[in-house]
């Protein structure tokens, strides 16, 4: 604080009002080209001694020079230009996250360079340089997207003030210091107890992208072409890395080709750390991530770690050069960045593991975005964000995955190769610059010669995904498909006059029977496609579209029915869009549970999953009291057929896609008491001895026992937990399970535990949410989390993990509780999960629409069988 300078606060309370509400932007003036970092972690105390100097240019005459800093202590600030160093004044603006550093004679313009030496924080919130902690010990690790560079350093903290940075770390003897650049020396001193590590300057980068770890971290080697690759994780973990490191060397080398640009950095570090609030963060040739993510014994790994771990690798070395290299320039186009990582991902993936089927993983993204953009509280991919809280919320599924079934469906319409072609042409024209997404498709509309421009454009700015309906008869021997589009609203009653105007320009493809697709641009509201042959066409082939298609019920059984039948992903894509229209009341929920019998017995995993977490829905949540029973011994005659077929007990030969199955089926019939049986001896037998059963089926048996267990299986539970912590992956089999006992003892002990010093913070939204999920718990999860509203704040802080406890609170299914949680939050305002909040709100009053709605249908149904 510099309580003696009021004249200098008056000047920048003035210079301030003329902003706009809310703006926290940096004024344009003068821009940064390079920082030199030095940094001084202190663990024991929890803060660092940091010392700065920035290289900035300096347009015009200036006498005050406004970057972003937040929770930093100032000790001496000075700007030296041509004409000499000047002492400058500091002016902190908490709201804002701002400093002003303010000289008594205007500078001269041209290149200045401002040194400042400070001391700050090392939080306990995971966020900018923050403190974590493992097996006894502190660590100093850093996350900064998307705004706490500020927190590290004093910085122009937007994404378009790219600059090289130089960074030094003095850290304690026997530990060892990572960052972005190579390591260039490493000398004692210069104070007692600490040694200075020195890395190399990193090219053009933005300062979200900068990483700092200090700890006794150790690291398995690795390469890719000419590029170092390095996995690392706490020692005791350090034999879990040989998974990740073989998954990185062969991504590295896969994108060095299919961007036709070299691995852009130095160096490659991917490193594991105890207490990570997101799941990974593409800093610049030093991922990190949270361990569960990242290390795993590929002996002992189910196939779901496996491909989540190999999953999130890829996606963070693809930002290496789609977001590292070439960045949005501002957070409105962030869906640049994510959505083109998530679908880049499954591309490195499909060529290492074909059996991984990637083709059905992004046709199971684009459900999870239809799924959000249904609602009316969605959002357009492009929007306006100012303050750090927007800035938050936009790292949503419109981002990730909304963009990814976009690209998905260009990448489509213009060819895989004239795709890879547009993406390299733009990288290479932006490279260690900053782009929009017009720049984006402005490129692709170049490369490919077709109107990506405008189907983008209208993707992007456009709220919500369209609705196609569509008709087809034969005519003269080919097939002749109506469709119309208008906005798709999930919830049934008019559409809002803003929604009903919208439109779409989107490549539609027509599949009929064993004939070749059929494409064209849909603009108009009406269009008539024709495909060659008769038969009954699937209107989005091979499940590219963005874009949810109804059929008339008819329709429907006979493309469930088809022969040759539904590829995968269609198949995915079908239920998908089925699932949507009952939601929406537009079809009866029978016509849905037909279609999940039709492939109850389906070979591909994510089929199977896709249909039994909507039957469970059905008898959770539309089934009345006494139509509970019915639905149920439905499930029953149709799905247990299904698993004794495959084998309730693992088999010799079984491959990772039975057992997937299988454990699909053991928890969605986990509710009949024999199987539970089975399942608690299962789960006993497992925890005498591990290899009894198969890796991909522990996780679901586990769960089912839980389901219906006591407390001596979930303090067995509890123990196992504890005693594998050094496992990620067996820690959290047990952690996943803990959230599933239904006891009201059980509960509460389930929500003290997940509030105590034994959980990290990472990880208790994920079992509050796994709580407030389910209705045999949420009640007593929503009334604890009231109660402890202010004890979790103080754990996790208003942006790790808060909003995804507000997300979770959409799993009710009552007007009433739609209400109570609304009036909850006027009085406990969390603007960090605003829009989270109106989704929630809006998911929960959906429900209990379709139960109202549904629930005579589901009765009609039931008597008709
Ligand atoms: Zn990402």
């Amino acid at each position: 604080m510099f309580p003696s300078m009021r004249s200098w606060l008056v000047a920048l309370m003035l210079c301030l009002v003329g902003l706009p509400a809310g703006a926290q932007r940096l004024p344009p003036s003068v821009t940064p080209t390079h920082y030199s970092l030095w940094f001084a972690p202190d663990l024991a105390n929890a803060t660092f001694r940091g010392r700065e100097s920035i290289e900035v240019t300096v347009p015009s005459r200036v006498t005050a020079i406004t970057l972003h800093a937040a929770e930093i202590a100032f000790d001496a600030v000075t700007v030296e230009d041509a004409v000499g160093p000047q002492t400058a004044k500091v002016l902190l603006n908490e709201a804002a996250e701002t400093a002003t550093f303010a000289v008594p004679r205007a500078l001269a313009s041209g290149t200045a360079t401002i040194r400042v030496a400070y001391t700050g924080v090392l939080n306990d919130k995971l966020r900018g340089f923050y403190l974590s902690q493992a097996n006894g010990r502190h660590y100093a690790v850093s996350q900064m997207e998307a705004t706490d560079a500020r927190r590290a350093f004093p910085c122009f903290d937007e994404p378009a003030y790219k600059a090289t940075f130089d960074i030094t770390l003095m850290v304690d003897t026997g530990d060892t210091a990572i960052s972005n650049g190579r390591q260039v020396s490493d000398t004692p001193g210069p104070d007692p107890g600490k040694h200075t590590v020195v890395f190399a300057q990193t090219p053009r980068m933005s300062t979200y992208l900068v990483a700092l770890l200090v700890g006794d971290f150790a690291c398995r080697s690795g390469q890719a072409a000419q590029t170092p690759i390095r996995v690392c994780a706490t020692p005791d973990k350090l034999g879990l890395t040989a998974f990740a490191l073989s998954a990185a060397e062969q991504q590295v080398a896969f994108f060095n080709r299919y961007f036709d640009i070299p691995y852009p950095y130095a160096k490659l570090d991917i490193i594991g750390v105890p207490d990570f609030a997101a799941g990974a963060m593409e800093n610049a040739g030093a991922i990190t991530f949270r361990e569960r993510l990242l290390l795993a014994d590929e002996a002992t790994a189910s196939v779901d770690v496996r491909k989540s771990v190999a999953s999130v690798i890829a996606h963070e070395i693809a930002h290496q050069w789609f977001g590292d290299l070439v960045t949005m320039a501002w957070w409105d186009d962030i869906w640049l960045n994510e959505g083109f990582a998530t679908w880049a991902a499954n591309k490195p993936l499909a060529a290492w593991k074909p059996e991984w089927r990637m083709d059905v993983n992004a046709a199971t993204e684009t459900q999870t975005a239809l799924g959000l953009d249904a609602l009316q509280a969605t959002r357009a991919i492009h929007t306006d964000v100012q303050t750090p809280a927007e800035i938050n919320e936009v790292f949503d599924p419109i981002a990730y995955e909304k963009t990814a079934g976009v690209l998905n469906m260009i990448e489509a319409y213009v060819g895989p190769d004239k795709f890879r072609e547009g993406v390299s042409s733009y990288l290479k024209k932006y490279s260690e610059g900053n782009a929009s997404g017009e720049d984006f498709w402005l490129e692709m509309t170049r490369v490919t010669e077709k109107p990506v421009n405008r189907i983008m454009q209208s993707f992007v700015n456009e709220i919500g995904a369209p609705l196609l309906s569509v008709a087809s008869r034969c005519v003269d021997g080919a097939t002749e498909v109506s469709v119309r589009q208008q906005r798709f609203v999930g919830a049934s009653g008019p559409v809002p006059p803003a929604a009903a105007a919208e439109r779409w320009t989107l490549p539609v493809c027509v599949e009929t029977a064993g004939g070749p697709a059929s494409c064209a641009l849909i603009t108009e509201v009406a269009q008539t496609m024709r495909a060659p042959g008769c038969g009954t066409a699937m209107v989005n082939a091979d499940a590219r579209g963005y874009y949810v298609t109804e059929y008339e019920p008819s329709a429907v059984a006979a493309l469930s029915a088809r022969t040759p039948p539904l590829t995968a992903p269609e198949r995915i894509s079908l239920l998908g869009d089925e699932w949507r229209l009952v939601r929406a009341g537009r079809h009866d929920v029978g016509t849905y549970l037909d279609l999940a019998a039709a492939w109850a017995g389906d070979p591909t995993p994510a089929v199977l999953a896709e249909a039994a977490s909507r039957v469970s829905f059905v008898r959770g949540a539309v089934a009345d009291g006494p139509q509970q029973a019915r639905v149920q011994a439905w499930i029953q005659g149709t799905f247990r057929p299904v698993l004794d077929r495959i084998g309730i007990d693992p088999g010799p030969g079984d491959d990772d896609d039975i057992n997937s199955r299988r454990g699909t089926l053991w928890q969605l019939l986990s509710a009949d008491p024999q199987l539970q049986a089975h399942a608690r001896e299962r789960a006993e037998a497992y925890m005498a001895n591990p290899s009894s059963l198969p890796p991909t089926l522990v996780a679901p048996v586990l769960q089912a026992a839980a389901q219906g267990g006591d407390a001596g299986l979930y303090d067995a539970y509890l123990a196992r937990m504890k005693a594998s912590s050094d496992a990620p992956e067996e820690y959290y089999r047990y952690f996943n399970a803990i959230g599933l006992f239904t006891d009201p003892s059980l509960v509460a002990r389930t929500l003290r535990f997940a509030l105590s010093a034994d959980v990290r913070s990472q990880d208790t939204p994920l079992l509050l949410g796994q709580l407030l999920g389910s209705s045999a718990t949420q009640d007593p999860a929503w009334a604890f989390v009231q109660k402890e509203w202010p004890a979790l704040t103080a754990k996790l802080g208003t942006f790790q993990g808060m909003p995804n406890i507000v997300g979770a609170l959409g799993g009710f299914c009552s007007e009433s509780r739609a209400a109570e949680i609304r009036s909850f939050f006027e009085t406990h305002p969390l603007p960090e999960a605003a829009r989270v909040l109106e989704r929630s709100v809006e998911r929960i009053r959906s429900c209990a629409e379709v139960r109202a709605r549904q629930a005579p249908a589901l009765g009609r149904w039931i008597e008709r069988r």
